[in-house]
């Protein structure tokens, strides 16, 4: 009877936030524990006529990460609109990077058990946070504070 042997391939999707003390594409504070609602705009909003502006500072956190993961920087990149509809997600879709990111094809080496193991990374990519749902005696409200906070 043959053998089957198998390669177990694990992928993991993880989000950072950028410690930018503003959105990533608005003026509007990332300050955590203000009252809801109080740190949004039209453009976090979503409002019509409102155009979205990249945080440079937060493009210039994601450039170090992706250097220090040895990632290939992109000599061009763009932005692109994730549509869906979530309840704290006011615009109905999310801006982020789909088929062009800023940067791909880095690494990270780890120590395991005195060997060293190399963990690729398919790519590194900016996106915007979705809002978030408060739920609390009986009745749920949304709190969009959050919405449009960077992640990496
Ligand atoms: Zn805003």
């Amino acid at each position: 009877m043959a053998t089957t042997t198998y390669e177990p391939v694990i992928g993991l999707e993880v989000h950072a936030q950028l410690k930018t003390e503003t959105k990533m594409f608005c003026g509007c504070s990332t300050r955590f524990g203000e009252p809801p609602n109080t740190q949004v705009c039209p453009v976090c909003l979503g409002l019509p006529g409102s155009l979205p502006v990249p945080n440079a500072l937060a493009f210039e956190f994601a450039l170090k990460a992706a250097l220090a993961l040895h990632c290939e920087i992109a000599g061009f990149t763009k932005f692109d609109r994730k549509n869906y509809y979530y309840p704290d997600l006011p615009k109905n879709y999310q801006i982020s990077q789909y088929d062009l990111p800023f940067s791909k094809k880095g690494y990270l080496d780890i120590a395991v058990e005195g060997v060293t193991k190399r963990i690729g990374i398919t790519r590194i990519h900016l996106e915007e946070d979705a809002g978030k749902l408060v739920h609390s005696d009986g009745s749920s409200g949304v709190d969009l504070n959050r919405t449009g906070t960077p992640l990496l």
